[in-house]
């Protein structure tokens, strides 16, 4: 490890090097972990976020540099519930760092798996952010008040963000989505909307024979007009689906990472979800 470092160009090495103006540096396995990390952490720390944008990250797994960057870490955020199956193989000291924030979360089952997408319930992710708050403020006690009124201001927009779904959902009145990965079960509970799905847990399975009969006859009877996809993933079923039933395709964000042209428009958690749910709104025939 240290032959490698000194075979590395000295400009590489100043960001590595701690220095005086040097932060120290928490990790986030995906999007929304990373998006609450900074929002909770603000200037204090400097958030490394494991899955590169543009990627998808239920199948993420860890390069030697990602490791050589959860040993520098101060500790490591996940989401837990099976979005990051690399945690079991850690070593004991990074797993002692590691923070699952949807503990003590209640959770729902899909297909009889654990469905992780807890950070699409905006009252479940207002929790995972006071866990971080809680677990920023164990970790640097100096800035407690910080963390606290980080958090704080992160509860109100989450506040503003629900008053603005729950009344755009109130005027769907379709309460059914069909999508390709069955990712907004939190999401739908949380605004009384039903989802049909393709694929369960993870969006780039090879969805059975069955479960593609099962949502080509739902989507005739029940007339849904849009099919929904994602952009991280395959959205070849979803063309599928939509060929047949004549139905058209819309892009939803389920939040596990940003396009690229969403990071270049400053997109984030917020105007996601609402650009979602303004969507789903416009799904109906
Ligand atoms: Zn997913």
């Amino acid at each position: 490890m240290k032959r490698l470092l000194l075979l590395l160009p000295s400009l590489l090495l100043a960001s590595c090097a701690p220095s005086g103006n040097a932060k120290p540096t928490i990790v986030a396995s995906f999007y929304p972990i990373s998006f609450l990390a900074s929002s909770i952490a603000g200037d204090k720390y400097d958030v490394v976020c494991l899955t590169p944008s543009g990627a998808e990250p239920h199948d993420f797994e860890l390069t030697p540099k990602n490791v050589t960057t959860l040993y520098d870490s101060k500790a490591i955020f996940v989401n837990g519930l099976g979005m990051e199956s690399w945690v079991d193989s850690l070593q004991e000291s990074l797993k002692e760092k590691t923070v699952t924030l949807s503990d003590g979360l209640p959770t729902k089952t899909i297909d009889s798996r654990i469905d992780p997408h807890v950070w699409l319930d905006t009252r479940l992710y207002e929790k995972m952010a006071e866990n971080m708050a809680t677990s920023l403020a164990k970790l640097d006690p100096s800035n407690v008040q910080f963390y606290r009124d980080n958090c704080a201001t992160f509860s109100k927009k989450m506040a503003d963000l629900r008053e603005y779904c729950h009344k755009i959902a109130d005027a769907f009145e379709d309460k059914v989505i069909a999508v390709n990965h069955a990712a907004y079960g939190y999401m739908c509970n949380e605004y009384g909307i039903e989802q049909l799905y393709i694929n369960s847990i993870s969006p780039d399975e090879e969805p059975t024979q069955k479960a593609i009969e099962d949502i080509l006859k739902a989507v005739e009877e029940r007339g849904i007009d849009t099919i929904f996809f994602e952009e991280l993933a395959s959205d070849a079923v979803a063309q599928k689906i939509a060929k047949e039933t004549g139905a058209k395709t819309e892009s939803l964000n389920p939040l596990e990472g940003l396009t690229a042209k969403e990071e270049r428009e400053g997109m984030d958690y917020f105007s996601i979800y609402r650009q979602n749910m303004d969507k789903i709104a416009r799904s109906k025939p």
